[in-house]
């Protein structure tokens, strides 16, 4: 069992409280025990934060350089530590292997990206015809409050911890309850990094209690947060208070067009990917499958041949595609939505059913499970449900498929797959989601670009866009001339 203790200015903190998580592919098995920070802890991490800020301790705020160099450490010692990753991830929140190890490598390259950003940002500047001089500079947006999900516990921290330290900024860290180990071993290598005491602060606690008090705090200038649109919509009502910055990445409930020029085989395999990784516990997973009717009896017979060639196991094993989802409420969510979907008449083609093999009924396994012909305005194709839970639509036209695509209140991801590159594109622009892949699903380089259309979150992660929103930009305006030029119009001597 892994004991995690929240870290505040370089010094780990005991509790007197725990909260112990379980195995979710063996339930009877506790892999964490983490220390339960109070709010005192939480107010002493964001005033640690806020020192290191206000005061540039360290030379952090100033020094790009020392900045640069550690985020590159940190990359090179989450691929040193890969395999440690890799079996937290498997088990505490039963990531596959092969998931697992694609995922850690991910987080590795966005610390990576990120390295160097520090030198490499610029302001604008800017001559106006009387000569004056405006100068647009970027500057670190202060404390930042990172609050993370348990899902993809690495690179949902990655995208922001990255960033704003690259920037200058300092951080308050409150990660997923289900994601402890994973992201107190995160929180250990960036320590281990050569990184300032202070500037990282890690504060493990229940999200109404710790992550509220941070939502709260006039000490923190912004939140960033990742998780569940309800969740999101009430850290906006809150930080409204003060206008304190929020970036939001939230839920998803994403189409996958296809059509009939589109190579099937293909798109069965991106399907496959797109929505049953992580066992459908992915924000971006595309969970509408919306076929042109003509080809949809094929496509259906397709589907469900691949979904029965799934490997439902225990992740720590090679070839296991689908591992169990995280929790029994998790668990009893995703299994009361198919229950919805059978009582509303829906035809099942597979699956549904809690595994009950004697050697996965331990863990909180589900069969993949898909339903065809589903009507968009059903729950089961309104609502979220992060399992592994596939519904199927038909189309007749385009617009038809772009209008099924965008009546939903999310709008995170789109996968469209034809051959007609032409038809691709003009459906992409009139899909409001933030990220389209054209014949693939589910990549995100860190070079590309994450967030949501809609209720499905505001600002952007990754790439150059993800450093927007960890900066204030402010304009200085130099006159060159006689100032008087212009303050005559109200001001006469
Ligand atoms: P969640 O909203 O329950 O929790 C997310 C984080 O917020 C956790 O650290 C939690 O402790 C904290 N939290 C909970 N209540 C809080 C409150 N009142 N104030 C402040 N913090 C609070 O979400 P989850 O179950 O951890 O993650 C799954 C959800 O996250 C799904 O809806 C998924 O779509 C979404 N998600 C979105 C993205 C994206 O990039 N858009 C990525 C991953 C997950």
């Amino acid at each position: 069992m892994i004991e995690v203790k929240s870290i505040i200015d370089g010094e780990e903190v005991k509790s007197d409280q725990y909260y112990y998580r379980e195995c979710p592919y063996d339930t009877e098995k506790t892999v964490t025990k983490a220390h339960v920070a109070n709010v005192e802890d939480l107010k002493r991490a964001i005033d640690t934060a806020r020192d290191v800020f206000d005061n540039n301790r360290y030379n952090w705020v100033s020094d790009y350089k020392q900045r640069d160099r550690i985020l590159f450490k940190i990359s090179e010692k989450i691929r040193e530590e890969s395999q440690t990753f890799i079996e937290l991830l498997v088990n505490e929140i039963g990531m596959p292997l092969r998931q697992a190890r694609a995922h850690v490598n991910a987080a590795a390259d966005i610390f990576e990206y990120y390295a160097g950003f520090g030198a490499k940002l610029y302001g604008n500047m800017k001559f106006l015809p009387n000569g004056d001089l405006i100068q647009l500079v970027k500057e670190p947006v202060g404390v930042v409050g990172a609050i993370t999900p348990w899902n993809f516990p690495l690179t949902q921290s990655a995208r922001k911890i990255a960033p704003a330290l690259a920037v200058g900024c300092v951080v308050v860290w409150k990660p997923a309850s289900y994601a402890s180990a994973i992201s107190y071993h995160l929180a250990k290598v960036i320590m281990g990094s050569g990184i300032p005491k202070g500037v990282v602060n890690v504060v493990f606690g229940p999200g109404e209690k710790i992550g509220s008090e941070l939502v709260k705090d006039s000490k923190v200038d912004k939140i960033s947060f990742t998780g569940e649109t309800t969740t999101g919509k009430g850290i906006m009502q809150e930080a409204s208070k003060n206008i304190k910055r929020v970036s939001l990445e939230l839920g998803g409930k994403n189409p996958f067009i296809l059509f009939k020029d589109a190579n099937i085989n293909q798109a069965i395999k991106g399907l496959m990917y797109g929505m049953f990784r992580n066992a459908g516990q992915a924000c971006g997973a595309t969970t509408r499958l919306i076929v042109e009717e003509s080809i949809a009896s094929e496509v259906e017979k397709a589907v469900v041949n691949a979904v029965k060639k799934l490997k439902i196991g225990n992740p720590n094993l090679e070839d296991t595609d689908v591992g169990p989802v995280v929790s029994k409420s998790q668990e009893n969510k995703v299994l009361s939505y198919i229950d919805i979907g059978i009582k509303e008449g829906y035809k099942l083609l597979i699956g549904g059913k809690k595994v009950t093999s004697t050697e996965l009924e331990k863990g909180y396994f589900i069969e993949p499970t898909v339903f065809s012909n589903v009507d968009n305005k059903s729950k089961i194709a309104q609502e979220e449900i992060f399992g592994p839970v596939l519904v199927i639509m038909y189309f007749r036209s385009e617009d038809d498929a772009v209008s099924i695509a965008n009546d939903v209140i999310y709008g995170l991801t789109a996968s469209i797959w034809t051959n007609d590159y032409r038809k691709a594109l003009r459906i992409s622009r009139m899909i409001k989601a933030g990220s389209i892949w054209i014949n693939d699903a589910y990549t995100q380089p860190s070079e590309g670009l994450w967030g949501g259309y809609k209720q499905s979150g505001i600002g952007r992660e990754l790439g150059l866009q993800g450093i927007e929103d960890f900066v204030e930009v402010k304009m200085l305006y130099t006159n060159v001339n006689d100032a008087y030029t212009h303050f005559k119009q109200v001001y006469k001597e």
